[in-house]
């Protein structure tokens, strides 16, 4: 989560069209896809295209984009049909969160009654 943004993490390079995904949805703030490694029947990943490493600073961009990513968030989720019985959404940030990919994003998951907190 701390530290320089790294233009190379395997979701910059997805961004920039260097590594294919299974793409759901894009607009001028977000692109989501398919998570390679699925935790569950529905998982996708939604990142911002600008470089955020983390919500730590994220948090900190202007307001109309975050409000474009958490729209974006809302309207993935009811298009995949997951409005009816709930879904999950969730952000690692740094060490202690197991973070892997140092390129902020959410995860959406759903499709099966989850685990109980923490997934
Ligand atoms: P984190 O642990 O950083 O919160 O989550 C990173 C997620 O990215 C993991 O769920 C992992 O399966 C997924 N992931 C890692 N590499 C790739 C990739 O190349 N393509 C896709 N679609 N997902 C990836």
């Amino acid at each position: 989560g701390k530290g320089p943004y790294d233009p190379q993490n395997i979701f910059a390079r997805i961004l920039r069209g260097e590594i294919p995904c299974k793409t759901v949805f894009e607009n001028e703030w977000v692109l989501a896809f398919y998570d390679i490694a699925p935790k569950a029947p529905v998982h996708v990943l939604i990142i911002p295209r600008n470089p955020y490493v983390s919500f730590m600073d994220f948090s900190t961009a202007p307001a109309e984009e975050i409000a474009g990513v958490m729209q974006a968030a809302g309207e993935i989720a009811r298009t995949l049909g997951l409005e009816e019985n709930g879904y999950r959404i969730i952000t690692n940030a740094g060490t202690d969160s197991g973070q892997e990919v140092p390129h902020f994003h959410l995860h959406l998951l759903g499709g099966k009654a989850l685990p109980a907190f923490p997934l």
